[in-house]
């Protein structure tokens, strides 16, 4: 009866009371979700390296990663005092970078919360002396924009860096004493010309000035010849000099690559001569362009044709040829070393490259691996072939500036 009576209120009480005991377990389910969600994204935003930070379009800190011994070095940034400040990362930043580096970080944060820009790097410089941080910002692709950035010191990569190119330096410059004090002899020679000629000249205007009238021509051509003869021996000097000075590595400066090869060609010239070999510069009628660090693209030029004069020794009288070409390829400056001499047995070919590989009873084996590294500096490349009719051809390249 009751039953009957009631049965529509009863069942939909009961019905009520089941759809709010599902909505419950349903919304149980859901925190319990969101909770492992949560610790998931935690836990990837702690396990990555260095300091993370998820930014809102305005550049201000939502969350950041828990400080850890890996992050420690990041100062400010390590900590969770982002957060608690709930200021902007830029300003953060402001404690951790250099005035002038800030800018640059500045711009590419500002980039990526705009949207102009999906990622970007930025390496920079710390306050403290030989710091630098990385900071890499990634847009969010939500609604509401925002990045994830992270910050890491890399302050021991760059000092090793920095340290295999002090290393690097020392080698290249030890060799280069070493190539110089081969070529002694030579630039000793070749320095007399000049200062021989210079005496003459000087020795035959004293006569002249003696007759009365003096003949003022022909001692203006004199002093003129003299004038040309100390510059020329000058420039020798301060060659020989540049190649044996210790200087840390200079900063890329345009050069053109003709001029270079020129100079090293007039410094081993007469070693050549002296050695009973012919070598000939073919050098490109335009200049050639480059950009870096003059006296180490000397060195490998030097590497290069003293290697080849070296390999056409055994060679009889007459037979032993040196060419040394350059030419514009495209976006690149070239330059050819060939040689008629001994050539490359297969082994030789393989281990050409290698530190400390030498077949030569004095040879030290570093020329062609520090050559090698120049270049890599340089974004340049060297390779050796056989050259057509015997002998080696070593071709090197630049980018052309
Ligand atoms: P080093 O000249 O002190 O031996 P390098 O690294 O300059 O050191 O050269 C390594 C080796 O490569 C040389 O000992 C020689 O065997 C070989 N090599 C280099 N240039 C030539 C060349 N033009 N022709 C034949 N062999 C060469």
């Amino acid at each position: 009866m009751l039953w009957e009576h009631y049965r529509w209120q009863i069942i939909s009480v009961l019905g009520a009371g089941l759809l709010q005991a599902l909505l419950i377990v349903v919304l149980l389910v859901e925190r319990r979700r969101r909770r492992g969600a949560q610790r998931l994204n935690r836990a990837v935003l702690d396990s990555l390296p260095g300091a993370v930070a998820i930014l809102d379009r305005s550049g201000a800190v939502q969350r950041v990663s828990r400080p850890s011994a890996q992050r420690e070095g990041l100062g400010a940034l390590s900590t969770q005092r982002l957060v608690a400040s709930g200021g902007s990362f830029l300003h953060a930043l402001q404690r951790l970078a250099q005035g002038g580096e800030l800018e640059r970080v500045a711009t590419l944060l500002k980039g990526v919360l705009a949207g102009r820009v999906d990622e970007d790097m930025v390496e920079f410089r710390g306050p403290l002396a030989d710091t630098w941080y990385e900071l890499r910002a990634r847009r969010l692709d939500l609604p509401d924009g925002g990045a994830v950035v992270t910050l890491v010191d890399v302050t021991p990569r760059r000092r090793a860096e920095l340290e295999a190119r002090r290393a690097q330096d020392e080698r290249a410059h030890m060799e280069r004493v070493a190539a110089v004090g081969e070529l002694g002899a030579s630039i000793a020679h070749e320095l007399n010309q000049p200062l021989s000629a210079i005496l003459t000249n000087a020795e035959t205007a004293q006569r002249l000035l003696q007759r009365a009238p003096p003949d003022l021509p022909l001692l203006r051509e004199l002093i003129q010849d003299i004038i040309a003869d100390d510059k020329r021996a000058g420039e020798i000097i301060r060659h020989t000099r540049a190649l044996l000075k210790k200087d840390p590595a200079l900063p890329f400066a345009p050069h053109d690559f003709n001029e270079l090869v020129r100079q090293v060609g007039q410094l081993v010239g007469n070693d050549a001569q002296l050695r009973g070999a012919t070598l000939t510069l073919e050098l490109a009628g335009a200049p050639l362009p480059v950009r870096g660090d003059g006296v180490q693209l000397q060195q490998v030029v030097l590497n290069l044709i003293s290697n080849a004069l070296d390999a056409v020794g055994p060679c009889p009288q007459g037979e032993r040829k040196v060419w040394v070409r350059t030419q514009q390829v495209g976006a690149r400056v070239e330059l050819v070393v060939e040689d008629t001499g001994v050539g490359l047995s297969p082994e030789v070919q393989k281990r050409l490259f290698e530190p400390f590989f030498t077949t030569k009873p004095a040879g030290l084996g570093m020329g062609l691996s520090i050559s090698r590294s120049i270049l890599e500096v340089h974004q340049g490349r060297l390779q050796a072939e056989p050259r057509p009719g015997g002998g080696t051809l070593f071709r090197c390249s630049l980018p052309s500036a």
